[in-house]
């Protein structure tokens, strides 16, 4: 059976105009992404995943090819607000994702915007805050909130449109690591309820538990598969400047010195359970 495919793009380049001439940002991508599943993409400074990103939900149009958004090509105008809702972003700095004086009215920013009936829009704010463990400060004001609770308000802005992907574009790099943590266990929690996510890091270790890891490079896809498979490319992921997981670095390490640890060991706790099944 096809898998189904909720995010199809093809021979994608996306070229900014710059002062002296041009910057080719995304050089050919064909990409599909199954529904449901949870994507991490990975790449240095500069290879092309925030321009990915902003083609996902329409904020970029593509210079050549296209992007076709749960049926919906982000070429055609009548579709642009429909593409916003269903594509979510969240950003690196929540700072700039939140508009409101307090919590409540920043979550409900959106569905406002989307004319809904008022009932439905305190339902949503409700269930939105509550996804992201807020409830109990819907009537703060934001900017005294940390950085990892802005970062859930702003996720809650999201949720509340009932998008079917979410797109993170590295929503934890200002974050401490408390704050890191909460924010991908939200966005794991979201995938396991049906939400299609997209999560773009610089932290290798924040790809473990996805479906499926994009390696970019200079606006091209380079490498592509399941965790377990990108891990083994080791050398290949030195030359991007990208470092292995704690646990894969380590287990790699300790069986180039001989020591019998299965192959794919991904998880810090794995990694313990295997070396304490070899102490007598
Ligand atoms: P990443 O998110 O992986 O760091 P970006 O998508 O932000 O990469 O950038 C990809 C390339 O496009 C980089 O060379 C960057 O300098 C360039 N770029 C990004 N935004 C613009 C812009 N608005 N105008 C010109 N060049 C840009
Ligand atoms: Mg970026």
């Amino acid at each position: 059976m096809k898998q189904d495919s909720i995010i199809s793009i093809k021979d994608l380049r996306l070229v900014y105009p710059t002062e002296d001439g041009e910057q080719v940002a995304l050089d050919g991508i064909t990409l599909e992404i199954v529904r449901g599943s949870f994507m991490s993409v990975i790449g240095r400074n500069g290879s092309g995943k925030s321009t990915l990103a902003k083609c996902l939900n329409a904020l970029l149009l593509p210079t050549e090819g296209s992007v076709i958004i749960d049926g919906m090509d982000t070429r055609e105008e009548s579709h642009l607000w429909e593409i916003r809702r269903s594509a979510g972003m969240v950003f690196q700095n929540p700072d700039n994702q939140l508009v409101s004086a307090v919590v409540e009215d920043d979550v409900a920013f959106g569905p406002e915007n989307l004319g809904l009936p008022r009932e439905e829009i305190k339902r949503r704010v409700a269930d939105a805050l509550e996804a992201v463990d807020m409830t109990e400060s819907r009537k703060m004001a934001p900017h005294l909130l940390s950085g990892g609770q802005k970062q859930r308000v702003a996720i809650a802005g999201v949720v509340a449109m009932k998008p079917e992907i979410i797109i993170f574009d590295e929503p934890t790099a200002m974050l401490d690591p408390e704050g890191r943590g909460e924010v991908l266990e939200i966005a794991r929690q979201l995938h396991r309820e049906g939400i299609t996510v997209i999560l773009i890091t610089h932290f290798m270790e924040e790809t473990i538990e996805s479906d499926r890891i994009l390696i970019m490079d200079a606006g091209r896809i380079v490498l592509d598969g399941l965790p377990a498979e990108i891990y083994r490319e080791a050398e290949r992921l030195e030359a991007l400047g990208l470092r292995l997981p704690f646990a894969v670095e380590i287990a790699q390490r300790l069986r180039a010195e001989g020591v019998p640890l299965h192959a794919d060991l991904l998880r810090p706790e794995e990694l313990l359970e295997e070396i304490a099944a070899l102490c007598p």
